[in-house]
């Protein structure tokens, strides 16, 4: 606050102002910056970010073996060739991140510890007031800007989800969420047992396989996976041959692109066999005597919840040596020793590790009013699974579950430079979604059909999401093969009030 020399009262200092502001500098929001810099260069922009760097899911998540479950072909960015092993740790993630902002000089336009808690539209002022408090400081700190780029991501990265189970309080070990990993947890000649059966589950029972006195993955039911080389044959033989790495890099993304639309399509026009050849992939690891029945074959239908790549089978590997070992059960209560299970089993146990998931936070916990107004999303249409119904100038990311999230930001990113580009040429200093006329009657359907697509995190917070329609332009398809001709080719106009 400044005093006012007139009155002697105190007057807010002017806050700053930007064209775009983007919240969070996760694999989105830098790659959010790297096209406004390439495509909308004349735009001022702004990054705010609550923790201490860049890399969001790949700087909150240090425990051991952490590493991608996708390629980096698809998930590093369409603009910047991916020179490693398809699937990559974390660190290698943050040092392609970190390339990324130094070759593009994007660190000036990032601000870290920056925790934005409020923003409120003036549509008066036609622009957003974006506050909250440095994490390290509590100073306040406020900004304005005309445009909000929503790339926060789909989960509190403070703290994971983890169940409420009976008799916690009463056992003797520890118990960490993933998410949350101590620096000084020694696993040596520890007992560990991991709950969960998803993509962290088996990353961290082959990690710490071998440095532990014996690992169990704990699951209530089983999830199917991929196993293959962590190699891309194609890119190795174009590298053989100096293929400039921008090519390779395209080629090999068209290349899985490409297997992984044929993937997909046949996991529901033929589930059975692609259940089957998935079943294959694991038998070839633990052999037939294995009850690959009861821990690896799940009772849904491949692709109604995310497949996870196992590289070189390291999680398969593991259990055949008998390092590690899968247990099928549930969880009756903790005791002072572990985990009784409700077949009457127990499973002893130093370290207990819940990879139990997510909390879904929608909008990186913000509260939002629109002219006074708190945002009530759920109650929001999507236009294209990007921008919402009566909020204004606000453009959201959410990425794909079925394929690399960064295609989906990548084509976010290119639609919000060619609406601001079409705001511009149109003197519009305000676009809002709103339903047609023809929308009056167009059922309102759950951001995520439950029958295509049910994880955990989404089936617990359905109830925040916006809604989509029937037709377009109020779907959110989740269907990258779809999204890809459509988005660059969205009518601007349709759906969309500008003034
Ligand atoms: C362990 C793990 C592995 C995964 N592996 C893959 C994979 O291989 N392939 C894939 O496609 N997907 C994967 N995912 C999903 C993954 O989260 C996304 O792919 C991707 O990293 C999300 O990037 P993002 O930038 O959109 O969001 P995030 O990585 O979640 O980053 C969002 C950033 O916004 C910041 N933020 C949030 N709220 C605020 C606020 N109020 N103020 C300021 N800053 C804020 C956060 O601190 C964070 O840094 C994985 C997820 C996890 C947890």
């Amino acid at each position: 606050m400044a005093a006012d020399p007139m009155s002697g009262e105190s007057s807010p200092q002017p806050a700053e102002h930007f064209d775009v502001l983007i919240a969070g500098a996760g694999i989105s929001g830098v790659g959010a910056a790297w096209h406004l810099r390439h495509r909308s260069p004349e735009k001022r922009f702004l990054v705010l970010e609550s923790q201490d760097g860049f890399g969001g899911t790949w700087r909150t998540h240090r425990y051991p073996g952490i590493r991608s479950d996708s390629d980096l072909f698809t998930f590093g960015y369409g603009f910047k060739p991916w020179m490693g092993k398809p699937i990559a740790t974390a660190e290698e993630i943050l040092s392609y991140m970190g390339e990324v902002i130094d070759e593009n000089d994007l660190a000036p336009h990032i601000r870290y510890r920056h925790v934005i808690e409020r923003a409120s539209w003036s549509g008066e002022e036609a622009r957003w007031t974006v506050e909250g408090r440095r994490s390290d400081t509590g100073e306040p700190f406020r900004v304005t800007a005309s445009f909000l780029w929503m790339c926060q991501g789909y989960y509190r990265h403070a703290r994971g989800y983890t169940p409420d189970w009976p008799g916690t309080e009463s056992f003797g070990g520890r118990i960490v969420h993933p998410q949350e990993w101590p620096d000084d947890l020694d696993l040596e000649g520890k007992r560990v047992v991991v709950i969960g059966s998803g993509a962290t589950a088996a990353t961290l029972v082959p990690a710490v396989a071998g440095r532990c006195a014996h690992v169990t993955m704990l699951q209530r039911s089983p999830t199917f996976f991929i196993t293959g080389r962590n190699a891309n044959e194609l890119a190795q033989t174009l590298r053989e041959l100096e293929i400039p790495d921008e090519w390779t890099h395209e080629i090999v993304r068209r290349k899985i692109l490409f297997d992984q639309q044929k993937f997909t399509r046949r996991s529901f026009a033929e589930p059975e066999t692609v259940k089957a050849e998935l079943l294959a992939g694991v038998r070839a690891h633990l052999g037939e005597d294995f009850d690959i029945e009861r821990h690896f074959t799940p009772s849904y239908r491949p692709w109604r919840q995310r497949i996870a790549f196992i590289p070189d089978g390291d999680l398969f590997r593991a259990v055949a040596d008998g390092k590690a070992s899968v247990v099928t059960d549930h969880i009756e209560a903790f005791d002072a020793t572990g985990i009784r299970l409700a077949s009457g089993g127990h499973l002893d146990a130093d370290v207990v590790v819940t990879a139990t998931g997510f909390d879904l936070s929608v909008l990186g916990d913000i509260a939002f009013t629109i002219d006074g107004q708190p945002l009530a999303f759920h109650e929001t249409t999507t236009w294209r699974g990007t921008m919402f119904t009566g909020v204004p100038n606000m453009a959201w990311v959410f990425g794909y579950f079925r394929a690399s999230w960064t295609l989906r930001s990548d084509l976010v990113a290119e639609f919000v430079c060619r609406l601001l580009g079409h705001m511009d040429a149109r003197g519009a200093k305000r676009v809002v979604p709103r339903l047609r006329p023809e929308d009056a009657d167009m059922p309102a359907l759950p951001w995520v059909d439950e029958e295509d697509f049910n994880p955990g995190y989404i089936n617990r917070g359905i109830h925040l999401l916006p809604k989509q329609g029937d037709r377009q332009p109020w779907r959110h398809t989740q269907d990258y093969w779809v999204d890809r001709d459509d988005m660059p080719a969205a009518d601007l106009d349709d759906g969309l009030r500008y003034s």
